[in-house]
């Protein structure tokens, strides 16, 4: 494995503080970056404010931590790793995206062969690769590939996939044959190809491997439709709602209620921050539960849950109202259209 190197911009860190003189920071930073942060927490103070590191897991911009902020008085939450996502925040905020500080070519010129079907190729990536972009398109064009970038303008950059956003990759949808994913690991390529039905490469430059996810995305559809069948004879659900603020869908986990109660079945809300199997097991009466947080939970974590975590389309796919046909097309990140 290549070692990992992320620009932390430490200079602009300093910058910052001392232009904007807050008197206290919060410090985000997403799992493999919390090493960090006794480091940034002394640039911060050496910039003349004082620190404080949230601990609590982050895996998206989606979880800002603006309550936290408040709750602390907190005049400044600096966020690093992910890019903003529109909802309202009240805090001042710093994002930092993190650009990785690695070699792509090798692994792209990897991934050639994979792609060798094709001549038409849309390719994606992380912010942390976002600057790699444009040379990711030239060794793919110099291979003879037509390369096509989406911007959905949905996301920050173009080419940049969420784990819940495909939206630059279903914006090329028509154009492309299949997706290179530039980046770290299956779980973005498999949402890509989860969200396009197209086959989808990833080139992972840390591994220094290149290869497919269909596989893994058939093993994923395969599950869905296993939990959904296995919800069919559940009586007692559970909707969770997400604390976190970018994630929180009152109104779709009010809507569902309503549709499970109609078909007969009963329906408890629970307010929650992070969904995990020990957190849902505290309540043995409830036979399935629907969550309107992360879609990422249903679709990547649903097995170590013992019971079926639905996500809301695949709880309409449950009871009828939906058709698993469409689920597959477009539904897994809640955008059927
Ligand atoms: S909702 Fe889930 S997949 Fe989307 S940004 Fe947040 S953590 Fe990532």
């Amino acid at each position: 494995m290549k070692t990992m190197s992320f620009d932390l911009e430490e200079s602009k860190l300093k910058e910052e503080i001392t232009k904007r003189k807050p008197n206290l920071v919060l410090l985000q930073l997403p799992e493999g970056l919390k090493p960090n942060a006794s480091r940034l927490a002394s640039i911060v103070e050496e910039a003349g404010a004082m620190l404080i590191v949230s601990s609590d897991p982050c895996y998206g911009a989606c979880d800002l931590a603006v309550s936290e902020a408040k709750l602390l008085g907190a005049d400044l939450i600096v966020h690093y790793g992910h890019t903003p996502i529109t909802f309202d925040v009240d805090v001042p905020t710093i994002y930092f995206e993190v650009n990785a500080k690695i070699d792509i070519k090798e692994t792209v010129t990897k991934a050639l062969p994979h792609l060798a079907s094709w001549s038409k190729v849309g390719l994606v990536t992380t912010v942390q690769h976002v600057h790699q972009l444009a040379e990711a398109k030239k060794l793919l064009e110099n291979a003879g590939k037509t390369v096509f970038v989406g911007d959905s303008r949905r996301v920050k950059y173009a080419g940049q996939v969420l784990g819940c956003d495909f939206s630059n990759a279903q914006f090329v949808l028509e154009k492309v044959e299949a997706y290179l994913f530039v980046g770290g690991g299956r779980f973005h390529a498999i949402g890509v190809a989860l969200a396009t039905g197209k086959p989808t490469i990833v080139a992972d430059p840390y591994e220094n491997l290149a290869y497919p996810v269909q596989d893994q995305v058939r093993r994923v559809s395969m599950q869905r439709w296993a939990n959904i069948s296995e919800a069919k004879a559940a009586k007692s659900f559970g909707v969770l709602i997400s604390l976190k603020n970018g994630q929180m869908k009152l109104n779709e986990a009010l809507n569902i209620k309503t549709k499970l109660e109609k078909h007969g079945l009963t329906a408890t809300l629970f307010a929650i921050r992070e969904v995990t199997p020990s957190v849902l097991m505290q309540f043995p009466e409830i036979d399935a539960f629907v969550n309107t947080a992360c879609p990422r939970l249903s679709l990547d974590d649903a097995p170590n849950f013992g019971k079926p975590l639905l996500s809301v389309n695949e709880t309409l796919v449950m009871l009828g109202e939906m058709k698993w046909e469409d689920l597959l097309r477009n539904g897994w990140f809640g955008n059927v259209t």
